[in-house]
């Protein structure tokens, strides 16, 4: 395989798959089956999940919640969001641990870098829910992040775009997709990957990113086997 320990990280917004809010049940056992997929062949797998299905701390202030508050409500939408996955991982027969950016004991065990690491060692999925814990960042930083402290080989963004596009290919389509970019130009090209702070943290700590389709099956098995074509590159 490419690569041996990956962060994968889903948006909030994926798992609604085509409904308008909250979790759709086909979408998640389709990303369980491809985690699967992927974990059978000897990856260690950890996960960042996002809330954007359910909060997100810039809604707050429209509805007169103050924006600290609401970056905690989102932070909770995640783990609730890293909960469904959990349990629909175990549905599948994989073994996960649930750790969170904000203590919960009843619920997960708290983010310990060790602890992740071990985890993964052993076999084991682990989910980061709660994003990095601090209001103002995202869950694209804390993927970052969290690749950076396990030392991931990559973080596998997951969308549903294959790639990153000269132009939105939902509303250009002359756009063209790019294979590779170097964390340079996706900056001076101003192509809009992940937000800053999640993208210079990766940048540098040489960290690669790869955008890809993850609503497209084998997808995520492909990248792990070396296959061309498969979403952009920037390293
Ligand atoms: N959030 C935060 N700190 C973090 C991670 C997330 O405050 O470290 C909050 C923030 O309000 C964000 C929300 O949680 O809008 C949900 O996460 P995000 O928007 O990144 O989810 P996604 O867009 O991936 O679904």
């Amino acid at each position: 395989m490419k690569y041996k320990r990956i962060l994968l990280k889903l948006s909030g917004e994926a798992l609604m798959g085509n409904q308008q809010y909250g979790i759709d049940p086909v979408r998640i056992n389709q990303y369980a089956e491809e985690i699967k997929k992927v974990h059978e062949s000897g990856v260690e797998v950890a996960i960042v999940i996002g809330g954007g299905n359910i909060y997100r701390g810039v809604q707050a202030e429209a509805s007169g919640i103050d924006r600290v508050q609401g970056d905690y409500m989102g932070m909770l939408a995640t783990v609730i969001n890293a909960m469904a996955i959990q349990s629909t991982l175990e549905n599948h027969g994989l073994y996960t641990r649930l750790m969170s950016g904000i203590k919960m004991e009843a619920v997960c065990e708290p983010f310990i870098r060790r602890r992740a690491v071990r985890h993964l060692e052993k076999g084991r999925i682990v989910i980061f829910g709660a994003g990095i814990g601090n209001p103002y960042f995202t869950t694209d930083s804390t993927a970052s992040l969290r690749a950076i402290e396990i030392e991931a080989d990559v973080v596998l963004k997951g969308t549903r775009v294959d790639g990153v596009y000269t132009a939105d290919p939902e509303k250009d389509s002359s756009a063209t997709k790019i294979p590779n970019l170097s964390f340079e130009q996706a900056i001076r090209e101003g192509y809009n990957i992940m937000d800053m702070t999640a993208f210079t943290l990766c940048q540098e700590n040489n960290v690669p990113i790869i955008v890809f389709d993850m609503n497209a099956s084998g997808n995520l098995l492909g990248i792990m086997e070396g296959k061309e074509n498969i979403g952009t590159l920037i390293s």
